[in-house]
């Protein structure tokens, strides 16, 4: 014979498991996801970091009259440079921390030996799942294949004129042959996409964009149209002008609408109904984007950069060279993220940044 009180205790005590087991179970749930899933890094204004270029060299072979200043010897001696093995562990820290996406960049990428290497050590990172590079192109159909089959997918390509006469005042160097076969081959090779992007002159290659917007049309390729930044003395001096009345002529012209493209940075772009053609505006000046910056640049000497337009940087070599251990650089990592400044300053103080954009990779 079961005593009256037995029920509602035996009741509680049942509801008592229940709830233990429950609470349990869920611990394990959210322990298993807080292992699986990639932490985040995110900076003292919210902003998702997701994005590494990292700039392999701060050589060129050119010297376009907005970037690198002829006659320019100051280059960071190679005992400073990151190695391959110290870039491929320093972006698997910064993988393991969740982020995703690293273009390679320079000065010129291509004149580092044995890129296509590098690249594939790093499109093998646990965790990066877009891998592309920025070039002038001028070693481009040498490296084409190679590249791809290291696992590079997407290219950009600095190209800011079809003239002769003009991309050899505009680079110093008489390049134009030499660029437009290498866009050939790595368009013959299949890379996914092909990015043109054209820094525009007021009064030196103004006159061109629509020419431009019928080349990448013809081509396939997508145009991207960019601001000239104050970035150094040759950034300062260079004929800055502002793109939005550019932009609304583009619309006007071609039936242009607001359009998304996934991965597509900062731009904004416009693209025709149909999807045929597309081109972005990166208007640094005219229209900031600092609200939405995702990414974060390493130079050749492991410096990292957290904006384009302020001097807040962590030195990462150091710390490789004297053995930090792997949650060492981890935590390195958390905190340099932790000083990205909430924006950068080219309108209010356009003298301030002394490095000129090849030092840093664009
Ligand atoms: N050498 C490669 C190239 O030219 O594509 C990669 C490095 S380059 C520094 C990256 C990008 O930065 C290029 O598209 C270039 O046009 C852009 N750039 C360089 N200096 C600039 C400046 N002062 N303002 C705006 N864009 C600049
Ligand atoms: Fe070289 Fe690129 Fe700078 Fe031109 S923009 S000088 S190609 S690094």
């Amino acid at each position: 014979m079961i005593p009256a009180w037995f029920i509602p205790v035996y009741g509680l005590i049942k509801i008592r498991i229940e709830i233990i087991v429950e609470i349990h179970v869920f611990s394990a749930i959210y322990w298993l996801y807080a292992m699986l899933a990639p932490s985040h890094l995110t900076d003292a204004y919210g902003r998702r970091i997701e994005y590494v270029r990292l700039s392999v060299t701060d050589r060129c072979d050119l010297r376009c009259n907005y970037c690198m200043p002829e006659g320019y010897r100051d280059f960071e001696e190679p005992a400073h440079w990151l190695t391959f093995d110290e870039i491929e562990r320093l972006l698997s820290a910064f993988a393991g921390l969740g982020l995703y996406r690293i273009r390679l960049t320079g000065g010129e990428p291509l004149l580092r030996r044995n890129l296509p290497q590098l690249a594939a050590r790093i499109a093998n990172i646990p965790g990066i799942n877009d891998l592309s590079l920025s070039t002038n192109a001028t070693q481009l159909e040498k490296h084409a294949v190679a590249l791809k089959h290291a696992g590079i997918t997407r290219l950009n390509v600095s190209l800011d004129s079809l003239r002769q006469e003009r991309i050899a005042a505009i680079t110093k160097r008489d390049v134009l042959t030499t660029i437009l076969a290498g866009l050939e081959c790595a368009r013959q090779v299949g890379f996914e996409q092909i990015k043109i992007n054209m820094v525009a002159m007021r009064g030196i290659n103004d006159d061109e964009i629509e020419a431009m917007v019928a080349y990448c049309l013809e081509q396939g390729f997508i145009l991207r149209l960019i601001e000239t930044m104050p970035m150094g003395k040759t950034g300062r001096n260079a004929a800055y002008m502002n793109l939005q009345p550019v932009k609304a002529r583009l619309a006007l012209r071609y039936g242009l609408i607001e359009t998304v493209l996934p991965g597509g940075g900062p731009a904004r772009y416009l693209g025709t109904p149909d999807g045929s053609f597309t081109v972005g505006f990166i208007t640094p000046v005219s229209q900031h984007f600092c609200d939405t910056c995702n990414r974060v640049r390493l130079a050749v000497d492991g410096t990292l950069y957290l904006c384009l337009g302020q001097e807040n940087k962590f030195e990462f070599r150091p710390l490789l060279r004297d053995g930090a251990s792997d949650s060492e650089l981890e935590a390195a990592i958390l905190q340099a993220i932790r000083y990205k400044p909430e924006r950068h300053e080219f309108i209010e103080q356009p003298d301030k940044i002394v490095r000129f954009m090849s030092m840093t990779g664009g």
